[in-house]
């Protein structure tokens, strides 16, 4: 990111809410930005992974600039390189466990993609619940399915929105270990929103935010 702000406009008042950010984050890293509520942390992993565009500034992405790129090259871009995970989960609620984690490999065409979804559902322990709708689903099982889907285009950068948020302390491990054990064997960079100081202290760097400036960078 260089010079990135982030002003959101709703009638006529205005939200600075990220103010001329810069850094980068090296492949292969682990890092985790971490600040008080409301200090723009979302904003920030929303604008790195491509799902939202900067007001000023300029964000790059694996050596491609993100702010000429319309929506289908942006899409392309992300299906290419990035895997989300999102605070609230986000999977279709029609949609069972499997047919969740199958749907970003659906949308790229790609084959065997019910053994492939099943498979990543039994990384994360839950073979057996593939035909469980989210409803049917504990939080943590929700969030492991939703970890299921981003591992899903083998992603070189996986962005995650407070992954142990509302996880209990064992679900909570099992979620980080299944992180940390794709950046070492994957080589996936991992950046991670968080409250979580354990799970903070656990990446190589630490992104401090408040007041939508960074106040501190290890
Ligand atoms: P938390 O830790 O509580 O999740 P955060 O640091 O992730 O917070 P953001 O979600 O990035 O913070 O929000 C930063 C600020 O921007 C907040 O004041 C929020 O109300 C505001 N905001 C976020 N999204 C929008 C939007 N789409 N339109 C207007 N304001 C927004």
């Amino acid at each position: 990111l260089h010079d990135v702000s982030k002003i959101y406009k709703s009638g006529d008042r205005t939200l600075k809410v990220l103010d001329s950010i810069s850094f980068s984050i090296d492949t292969g890293s682990t890092v985790s930005i971490v600040g008080p509520s409301g200090s723009g942390k979302t904003t920030l992993l929303g604008l790195c992974a491509g799902l939202d565009r900067s007001t000023n500034g300029t964000v790059e992405l694996h050596g491609k600039r993100l702010n000429g790129l319309n929506e289908d090259q942006l899409a392309a871009v992300r299906n290419q390189y990035v895997g989300f995970i999102f605070q609230n989960f986000q999977l279709l609620p029609t949609l069972t466990a499997l047919e969740n984690v199958m749907v970003p490999m659906e949308l790229r065409g790609e084959k065997n993609i019910k053994s492939r979804a099943l498979d990543l559902l039994d990384k994360v322990g839950l073979a057996e619940r593939g035909h469980h709708y989210p409803t049917q689903l504990s939080g943590g099982e929700q969030q492991r399915v939703s970890l299921a889907r981003a591992f899903s285009n083998q992603p070189q950068i996986l962005f995650a929105d407070e992954p142990t948020g509302n996880l209990d302390a064992e679900t909570s491990e099992k979620v980080v270990k299944l992180l940390f054990d794709l950046n070492r064997e994957a080589g996936t960079t991992l950046v991670v929103v968080t409250h979580d100081l354990e799970l903070a202290a656990k990446t190589q760097r630490i992104i401090r935010i408040k007041g939508g400036k960074i106040v501190e960078a290890s």
